[in-house]
């Protein structure tokens, strides 16, 4: 295989042995993305000569013993997440021209392990959305089938993974955006617990429910990743002052006695019945492996969706006033300084965005405040109080990630409560703070992925990940490639 097929570790253990150099590992992922990207898409921004010194440098280091542990890895970045000196756009007009003179926290903590910059991905603007679609410059493709969309909103990080652009990623979660576009490209995703990861140079969409992750092509990357990212940050009030365990410690245990609740409510009817089935012989395989799966109940389900667009559309209405044309991006000519304004955000915001900003300022007005705000964050409660009580009868709960497999570019895009819906197995995750992961599960007919997701109680991503690894190594299809 490609150096651009392989996944972290393997090319860790490659370079360790001083097999392949950074720059290799570079020209091929480079050469991947000159084959690929035009079909694909995931990119809105390649960063060729910066990885270039990237790699040039981590191969100084690694020759002076210096070397560390992502030194030469080559990593995609989503485009909502501050690079210094980069463009970060948010993949809509009003920041097309934003240029961060600052780093976020975890792009530093990459840059102190040694990675090396591919480029920034694509994604609905702002995170809003489900497809990708809503990008403000270009929808990404699927990479299994290209006439269908990636997921969203982290699209192009997962189809950058899962076509071999990258070989690893972040993306950023509010209410699914890793989770089910991982599903839908058939790689692993994973959403932390609310706090276990910085958000410092985020830009914000919902600040209580985003969060930052890793997109990988198997669960070990996924846990190393974690590993380099995670933990307090003093620049994030939000970030939670707990220590972090190594995530790669529980990897290979096995999963004997292992509770797995699997709630009622998430076998849904609209479901597709071929997710359904993958779902199911999945559980059946954790149980083949000692997992020991016991029916749970998540009885607020129902009011996730609705709850998580008045609190998110609130959240964003309120973080979106921000973009008035004089602090960042995009200006229009205007007459004064209020046309000024109207303009700026009439031009630069795409129809999505000013959906939800007309809407969470709705929620948020007086008057309004109480009947809709004030009542969602109280539904919000009751949903975390159904984690923590299943959570006493499981040590994890699986469900599917998304009701339903890709589904064709423009399906969904002219109705957005269908297009709100793909994202009602992983809403609720976010809602009540836990951590969740998305891992391949099969394929349907038409060979495209399907995804299982785990949520596990907050701050022990260690459990999700020890069963999804053992799930991962029991089956075959994390090794599946599109053909491109
Ligand atoms: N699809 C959901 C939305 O449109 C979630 C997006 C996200 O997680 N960023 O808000």
């Amino acid at each position: 295989m490609e150096l651009s097929g392989l996944g972290i570790h393997d090319l860790i253990k490659m370079r360790d042995k001083g097999e392949v150099s950074s720059g290799e590992i570079l020209d091929s992922v480079y050469g991947r993305i000159d084959r690929v990207e035009s079909k694909v898409a995931a990119y809105v921004t390649l960063t060729r000569d910066e990885a270039l010194k990237m790699a040039a440098k981590a191969d100084r280091e690694i020759a002076a013993g210096r070397g560390k542990i992502l030194s030469g890895i080559p990593i995609a970045i989503k485009d909502n997440i501050c690079t210094k000196g980069i463009p970060t756009t948010c993949a809509s007009k009003i920041l097309h021209n934003f240029v961060p003179p600052y780093e976020s926290t975890v792009t530093s903590r990459l840059i102190e392990a040694g990675y090396v910059l591919t480029g920034k991905t694509n994604l609905d603007e702002f995170a809003m959305g489900s497809s990708t679609e809503n990008s403000g410059f270009h929808t990404t493709r699927n990479p299994w089938d290209t006439e269908r969309i990636p997921g969203g909103s982290s699209g192009g990080s997962t189809a950058a993974v899962a076509a071999d652009e990258c070989i690893a990623a972040l993306g950023s979660d509010t209410g699914g955006s890793i989770r089910q576009p991982a599903s839908l490209c058939g790689v692993v995703g994973m959403k932390p617990t609310y706090g276990r990861v910085s958000r410092y140079g985020l830009v914000a969409f919902a600040s209580s429910l985003d969060q930052i992750g890793p997109i990988t092509k198997n669960v070990t990357d996924c846990a190393l990743l974690l590993n380099v990212i995670s933990g307090r940050d003093p620049l994030d009030s939000t970030s939670a002052p707990i220590d972090v365990p190594d995530f790669m410690a529980d990897i290979g245990k096995d999963i004997k006695g292992l509770r797995i609740g699997v709630p009622r409510e998430y076998f849904i009817e609209g479901m597709d019945p071929e997710v359904e089935e993958a779902v199911r012989a999945a559980v059946r395989k954790m149980e083949s492996l000692g997992a020991v799966p016991v029916e749970v109940s998540l009885p607020h389900t129902d009011y996730a969706v609705a709850t998580y667009y008045v609190l998110a559309t609130s959240e964003a209405s309120s973080n979106l006033a921000r973009y008035d044309g004089v602090k960042y991006g995009f200006r229009a000519e205007g007459r004064d300084l209020m046309d000024m304004y109207m303009k700026s955000r009439a031009e630069g915001f795409g129809a999505e965005v000013k959906r939800r900003i007309m809407l969470g300022t709705y929620t948020l007005s007086s008057g309004y405040y109480d009947a809709y705000y004030k009542k969602a964050q109280q539904v919000r409660t009751l949903i975390k109080d159904d984690f923590e009580k299943v959570f006493r009868d499981a040590d994890l709960v699986l469900t599917p990630t998304s009701p339903t497999p890709a589904f064709r570019m423009g399906e969904k895009s002219d109705d957005p409560l269908k297009m709100y819906l793909a994202d009602i197995f992983t809403i609720s995750v976010n809602l009540a703070g836990v951590p969740g992961i998305s891992i391949p599960c099969g394929f349907t007919r038409d060979n495209l992925p399907i995804g299982l997701q785990l949520i596990g109680r907050h701050f022990d991503e260690a459990t999700l990940l020890k069963a999804a690894y053992a799930y991962e190594q029991s089956t075959e299809w994390h090794k599946r490639k599109p053909a491109l």
